[in-house]
């Protein structure tokens, strides 16, 4: 009888611990992707890069003589027929941390071992399961650098080699056809404009490393804030699918280090505050829906205003912000720098609740993470668990001085103004949604709150605030 390995955020074939342990076994193994109550609900661009990702994955799958199962439905519902239809004794998976999966997976796990079957989750998607990581009391790091102390002297296992054959059944479970599931429909942005900006699957996210260390990783330090230029490896959208292991990640970083990349350091760092993330959502799992620090709930947030549309739309008229802005919504992606821009723009420059903004950015980032986001926004917003003082406000004008001095940047993303508009730039206006009107030839906007005037509102607000309760 077969195991059932249940993918989710792990397509990969090489260090995959669930897969080995489901061939170790010695049963045949039936690889199963399930279109469930956690990726109905994801964001339209997120969902888009799922089903790049499964194509991929099946089509490795395929070359090794497996066949990925697609089926649609609540996870148990779905997980009982296969298991119904092909007598599977078990099934396994790996492990994730925030609170919709592991609802999902607590109820799962519970319901199929009252059925008789093996249920067996298993680590992969983080280097460390969050409840190893431990302070000297033993509870759980709220403050990176203490937790960066102690992981960095963390023994991280040795990666585990992909299959080489597959334990195929005699026969294979009817499967959905991906097409038909129409990952694409909520990109009302052109899907194949975004595609363009992807790169997908396991043997690309290796290149990527690769290409990495060897080229990028000794300027990391040094020009990883700097968003017109390449200089990060790019990773996060094959991290957040489990395209790579963070481990594979980890070990090409660490080696890097050993032969004096001294730059792999700060790349470590780096992959540490997702792992971070992690740890977070999953001993304060209110990270993802409420302020850490409860007593920002009284903030007076505004809602979803016409300010809000403006920054979503990429014309508050401060250039920097609505590059990155249109930058997220041609390329899925946006610059870690500029995250950090368009998110104090949001919350204290126009004072608007840090959600609208996480909701905004898991519609369009193909490397949505539900940790990293909701870690990201907490921090820029002023109320996450790390020390950082409301009252730290971005300038985007000279921020934009310091960190896109030649404005390569900001040429590459906004049209207006410009006797030669970049194609990149032009690319947008064809992207977005006719319903916006918005054209090249509308002329940019003067800003909605000027760049030095944020930290004034936001200091007026905080000062009333604190004041008040
Ligand atoms: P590199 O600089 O090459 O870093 C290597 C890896 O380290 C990344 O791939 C990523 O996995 C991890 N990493 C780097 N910086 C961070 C960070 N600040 N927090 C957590 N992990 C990090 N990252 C996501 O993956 N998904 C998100 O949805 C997301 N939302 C964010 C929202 C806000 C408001 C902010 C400020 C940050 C957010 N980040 C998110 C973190 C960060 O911006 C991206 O991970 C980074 O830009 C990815 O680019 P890269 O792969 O080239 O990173």
């Amino acid at each position: 009888p077969p195991i059932i390995l249940w993918l989710r955020r792990d397509l990969r074939l090489a260090d995959h611990p669930a897969m080995v342990a489901a061939i170790a076994t010695g049963q045949p193994v039936i690889p199963l992707f399930i279109h469930d109550e956690v990726v109905e609900v994801l964001g339209a661009a997120a969902k888009f890069r799922l089903g790049l990702s499964l194509e991929n994955i099946s089509t490795q799958l395929r070359d090794l003589g497996a066949a990925l199962i697609l089926r649609r439905g609540r996870a148990h519902d779905v997980l009982r027929s296969v298991v119904a239809e092909t007598g599977a004794t078990g099934v396994f998976w790996s492990r994730l941390y925030d609170t919709a999966s592991k609802v999902r997976d607590t109820e799962v796990k519970a319901a199929l071992r009252k059925e008789g079957v093996k249920a067996d989750s298993h680590p992969g998607h983080v280097l460390f399961e969050p409840w190893t990581v431990s302070t000297k009391t033993g509870g759980f790091y709220k403050v990176y650098t203490p937790f960066w102390n102690t992981v960095k002297q963390k023994e991280v296992g040795v990666c585990l080699p992909a299959p080489k054959r597959w334990p195929a059944p005699a026969n294979w479970p009817k499967s959905a056809t991906l097409s038909n599931w129409k990952m694409d429909a909520e990109m009302n942005r052109g899907a194949a404009a975004v595609a363009k900006h992807q790169r997908v699957g396991e043997r690309a996210a290796q290149d990527r490393l690769r290409n990495f260390i060897e080229i990028a990783v000794d300027g990391y330090k040094k020009y990883r804030d700097f968003p017109g230029l390449r200089s990060t490896s790019g990773l996060s959208e094959n991290l957040t699918y489990g395209e790579i292991s963070p481990r594979m990640v980890w070990h090409a970083g660490a080696r890097a280090l050993n032969e004096g990349h001294l730059g792999a350091e700060h790349f470590l760092k780096e992959l540490v505050w997702r792992e971070f993330s992690y740890h977070l959502i999953h001993h304060t799992p209110w990270i993802e829906t409420e302020c850490w620090r409860r007593v920002w709930e009284s903030f007076p947030w505004r809602g979803d205003t016409e300010l809000a549309e403006a920054w979503r739309r990429g014309r508050t008229g401060i250039p920097f912000v609505d590059a990155a802005m249109r930058e997220m919504y041609v390329t899925g992606t946006m610059h870690n720098r500029a995250r950090m821009i368009v998110g104090s723009y949001l919350t204290k420059h126009l004072l608007t609740d840090w959600r609208i903004g996480q909701a905004w950015f898991a519609d369009c980032l193909t490397d949505w993470d539900p940790a990293a986001n909701a870690m990201g926004w907490q921090w820029v917003a002023g109320c996450g668990p790390d020390a950082t003082p409301y009252f730290r406000v971005f300038n985007p004008v000279t921020q934009a001085d310091k960190f896109d001095a030649d404005q390569s940047y900001q040429r590459r993303w906004i049209a207006e103004g410009y006797t030669k508009p970049s194609r990149t730039a032009l690319s947008y206006f064809k992207a977005v949604p006719r319903s916006w009107a918005l054209s090249e030839d509308i002329a940019y906007p003067d800003p909605i709150v000027s760049a030095s005037d944020g930290r004034g509102v936001a200091l007026v607000a905080y000062s009333a605030w604190k004041e008040g309760h």
